[in-house]
């Protein structure tokens, strides 16, 4: 019987992992599918405090996790694949066996939503990104293209003009998601150009492991043509790695965990830390101190336990 069992290795768990092995807890982080999480993908990170010049992301994450193991936390790799959290003491199926902790944090964050274009992911943090918050200050006088047709697209094309020379915003069809306030918006934006009816092929160039432009199609006329771009920003939506506790913990409809305040979930001694309650901020900072606060609920829950 585990104290605390940690689920994921990005910003939030290894915080979480920090905090909880310094409190003696000796907890198991286990790392899933995508070890340093969404930090992994990307290069600098230029926001995170207490780094004036930068810092390469999964550099960043990796620190984390070294602070983590040097208070005796255990990292591991595994993956939880099925929940049970019905009674006191929880059960997480990792690689097909259970393991039983008191206390559990998830941090299993969301992920963001891609196009599956042939080079995509080879160019993530090359000039593909998922987040205008996190790399927009790096096209200052650039070329932006923004993907999606919903808030989010019209709120990060916005943002975006503050950077970029032109934001070209292209959506595969010509009605929006947005709500009307959000895509008026956008459409009184003067650097924001519409293009609509439009789906991208691809992304290049990998030979020069940098973005330099797309091949879009019109849908409705079949034409297809390269254009010149420098920033290429997705905006289609993000998945909560949340699938192991569907109909264990209450969810939104969106299944990202619903808190019931700090880090608390509905089940006392289940914590939530992380993108994967976080709908609104989504960076590294709140997904840490979002671990930390996970961490502190965990320690008060189990000293209340008399563990
Ligand atoms: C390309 C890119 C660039 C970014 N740049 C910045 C930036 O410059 N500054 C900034 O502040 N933020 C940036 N962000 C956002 C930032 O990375 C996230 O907000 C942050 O990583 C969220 O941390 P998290 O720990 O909540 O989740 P994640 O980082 O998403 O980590 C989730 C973890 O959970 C694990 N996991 C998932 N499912 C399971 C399971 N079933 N069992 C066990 N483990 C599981 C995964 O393997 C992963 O380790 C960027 C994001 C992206 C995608």
């Amino acid at each position: 019987m585990r104290n605390v069992i940690i689920l994921g290795s990005g910003c939030a768990g290894n915080t979480a992992a920090i905090y909880t092995a310094r409190a003696g807890l000796k907890p198991l982080l286990l790392m899933g599918h995508e070890p340093g999480g969404q930090l992994s993908l990307t290069t600098d990170v230029e926001n995170f405090p207490g780094f004036p010049e930068g810092i390469n992301g999964p550099d960043l994450v990796e620190n984390m996790k070294k602070q983590a193991e040097k208070f005796g936390a255990e990292c591991e790799w595994g993956t939880v694949s099925e929940a049970d959290l019905s009674s006191k003491h929880f059960r997480v199926k990792v690689e097909g066996e259970w393991i039983h902790t008191r206390t559990l944090i998830i941090a299993t964050g969301a992920s963001a939503r891609w196009l599956g274009l042939p080079n995509e992911h080879k160019l993530i943090g090359h000039g593909v990104s998922s987040c205008a918050t996190c790399d927009g200050a790096f096209y200052k006088e650039r070329k932006i293209m923004v993907i999606g047709g919903g808030d989010s697209a019209m709120e990060e094309a916005n943002f975006l003009t503050r950077f970029g020379s032109e934001v070209t915003l292209v959506h595969r069809r010509d009605q929006f998601r947005a709500s009307k306030i959000m895509l008026d918006r956008a459409r009184n934006n003067p650097k924001i150009k519409f293009m609509t009816n439009t789906t991208v092929e691809d992304v290049y160039d990998v030979s020069k492991n940098l973005v330099t432009g797309v091949k879009l199609r019109n849908v409705k006329t079949g034409e297809v043509w390269d254009q010149e771009v420098d920033g290429f920003f997705l905006a289609i939506g993000h998945i909560p790695n949340t699938k192991p506790f569907v109909g264990q913990i209450d969810l939104d409809e969106d299944g990202y965990i619903l808190s019931k305040g700090g880090a608390r979930t509905n089940i006392p001694g289940v914590f939530h830390a992380g993108d994967v309650q976080d709908r609104t901020y989504r960076q590294a900072i709140t997904a840490a101190g979002a671990g930390c606060m996970a961490a502190i609920e965990a320690e008060r829950y189990l000293e209340a336990e008399g563990h």
